[in-house]
């Protein structure tokens, strides 16, 4: 079993629904479990401003699929649920990110693992120290540190 930290996020038709129905999304993942739920927060837009602020989280998966085959699994969720990718960055119902998985690095063409940039973004790093506050992202360093760094205070939690 590896324990797996996905951060979710959504700006459009209904954000907090489109979490909540994303977490029992995964529940339904084979061989797969959501073991933690971090708060839900409130954010400022990454990339273009013209878009609705975003409601974000992290949940802890046990899994026993392989990274690629959980994507897969993250991937479709995000279809069922009407993703479409126009804009990069731009507005979405959903988005479903492997932030870590295990210790595992992984560099290939779809997978980057850590999530290259979960260290620069507040709303990864204030719910995924909520959840796991011990976490150390490999080659990088630990969540804790980082968000001392990072200007989180624009976050709002939400539940
Ligand atoms: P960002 O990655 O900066 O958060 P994004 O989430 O908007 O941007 P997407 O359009 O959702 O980007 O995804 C583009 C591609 O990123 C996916 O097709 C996937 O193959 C790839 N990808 C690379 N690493 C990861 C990861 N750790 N988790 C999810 N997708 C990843
Ligand atoms: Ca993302
Ligand atoms: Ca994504």
């Amino acid at each position: 079993m590896i324990k797996v930290y996905i951060g979710l996020g959504s700006n459009l038709d209904d954000p907090q629904s489109q979490l909540k129905k994303a977490i029992i999304a995964m529940e339904m993942v084979p061989s797969t479990s959501v073991a933690k739920t971090s708060s839900f927060y409130r954010s400022k837009p990454v990339g273009p401003q013209d878009q609705p602020n975003y409601v974000n989280a992290v949940v802890e998966l046990d899994t026993e699929l392989s990274a690629s085959v959980l994507l897969d699994y993250l991937q479709a969720i995000e279809n069922d649920q009407g993703r479409e990718r126009k804009v990069k960055w731009g507005a979405r119902t959903l988005d479903l990110d492997i932030l870590l998985f295990g210790d595992e690095i992984i560099n290939d063409d779809r997978l980057q693992i850590p999530h290259v940039e979960m260290q620069n973004r507040g709303f990864v790093l204030l719910p995924l120290n909520e959840i796991f506050s011990d976490c150390i992202i490999p080659g990088v360093g630990s969540v804790s540190s980082l968000l001392q760094q990072d200007n989180a205070d624009d976050l709002i939690k939400l539940t």
